[in-house]
């Protein structure tokens, strides 16, 4: 049977449920630490959908599950990760500088800088 993505995959900080997503940008702007973005995609409603581009940068503050409308993105468990041998990140300036990158990129994923 295959998981609920409600379910911790357990090794990741974050993760989305895809089927619940509507492509709002709302996690990726309030993300303080430049984690999410959003990629074109075609099958998608909106034409986009949420990637999480830096899992690595996610400081498990859980501002993307508070506040998606949709409950489609949901952030580990801070002591469940901790004893799955796991930590978050610490707020970098570059992860800041990021952020603010992504933002200036009308929410996309820097990846997608200049296409359209
Ligand atoms: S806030 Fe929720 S619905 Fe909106 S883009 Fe993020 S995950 Fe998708
Ligand atoms: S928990 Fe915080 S740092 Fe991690 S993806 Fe969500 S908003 Fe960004």
């Amino acid at each position: 049977m295959a998981a609920s993505p409600m379910v911790n995959p357990g090794d990741q900080p974050v993760w989305v449920n895809t089927d619940n997503c509507k492509a709002c940008d709302i996690c990726v702007s309030v993300c303080p630490s430049g984690v999410l973005g959003m990629k074109y995609e075609s099958t998608s409603t909106l034409g986009a959908m949420i990637s999480i581009d830096h899992p690595e940068a996610c400081i498990g503050c859980n501002e993307c599950e508070l506040t998606c409308p949709d409950f489609a993105i949901y952030v580990a468990d801070k002591q469940e990760f901790k004893a799955a041998g796991f930590s978050f990140a610490k707020l970098t300036d570059e992860a800041k500088e990021r952020q603010a990158a992504i933002v200036a990129n009308n929410y996309m994923s820097l990846s997608e800088q200049g296409v359209k």
